[in-house]
């Protein structure tokens, strides 16, 4: 039997490439939809605001009305709206797919807290090229030890968070791989008489432009040579269809906290 889906922040970028995903999927039907209070497409059909298809449920500003029916919630809404819907998707009860990005620690550890209620799956990426390319990342760090290791990210000029969600998973994977500690050798910025690059430096840059989906590289340089590991996703799809993914498998899935290398089984 199909899961049922609702899905929350379905008119935003993701959402509605989500909603499209749910309406290829013969395995997902969407049960419900939600909009921020006040949004122009509260009332309106989820696949028709998707442009994907005809009806679909009704897209309303209220979560547990619309989850009530739901095998599990997915929300791309952003980091603040996420964590303010904390407490209501406690009382929803259902497992829930996260895929906004830019939590602060205090926020991170409040979703920690609901995934001792629900099954939560969070990930700042959610498509299977990011997940094996931090594998790479942090089998490649490893392994060129004293290399230089720097990345830099781009996105569309609509982006709030800066780095992105993946870019700062990308540098914990290559932290881990050299065995530094990211919180104190991450460099966010650089500009006037800085000094020689320290050898534990890892440099996080961010680019923002035009309608770019992601682009993620990480360099290692070393003496004579460099390597860099690139991924860039072509479209929303592919973390539309990876949310969908993640929420057919979590639908199951006992109380607790896990992520997407946990869902494509990379772990
Ligand atoms: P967006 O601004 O286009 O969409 C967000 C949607 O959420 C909007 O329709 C907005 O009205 C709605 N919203 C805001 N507050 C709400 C609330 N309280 N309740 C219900 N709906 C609410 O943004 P986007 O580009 O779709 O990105 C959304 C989030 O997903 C961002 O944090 C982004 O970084 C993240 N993202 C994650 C992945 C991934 O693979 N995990 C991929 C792309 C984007």
């Amino acid at each position: 039997m199909a899961v049922k889906i609702c899905i929350i922040g379905a008119a935003g970028r993701m959402g509605k490439n989500i909603a499209e995903a749910v309406y290829n999927n013969e395995n997902a039907d969407a049960a419900g939809a939600v909009d921020r209070k006040g949004s122009d497409v509260l009332g309106q059909n989820l696949y028709e605001t998707a442009g994907c298809g005809k009806g679909g449920p009704v897209i309303t500003d209220d979560i547990l009305e619309s989850a009530k029916n739901a095998d599990v919630i997915i929300d791309f809404t952003g980091a603040e709206p996420t964590y303010n819907n904390l407490s209501i998707y406690e009382k929803a009860g259902k497992p829930i797919v996260i895929g906004s990005t830019g939590f602060s620690d205090e926020q991170k550890k409040a979703v920690e807290k609901l995934s001792e209620k629900v099954p939560v799956v969070l990930a700042p990426n959610m498509s299977l090229g990011v997940n094996v390319a931090l594998e790479l990342i942090k089998e490649a760090a490893r392994l060129l030890k004293g290399y230089d290791i720097e990345l830099v990210e781009t996105h569309h000029n609509m982006k709030k968070d800066a780095p992105s969600g993946t870019a700062m998973a990308m540098a914990e994977a290559a932290a881990k791989g050299a065995g530094l500690n990211l919180a104190e050798n991450a460099v966010y910025a650089r500009h006037g008489i800085i000094g020689e690059r320290k050898p534990n430096e890892i440099g996080i840059q961010t680019l923002r432009g035009g309608d770019v989906a992601g682009d993620h590289t990480v360099f290692f340089f070393g003496n004579g040579e460099r390597i860099e590991i690139t991924h860039r996703a072509h479209s929303r799809k592919t973390f539309a269809g990876g949310a969908v993914t993640a929420a057919l498998w979590l639908a199951d899935k006992p109380k607790g906290m896990y992520n997407m290398q946990n869902v494509l089984g990379l772990v």
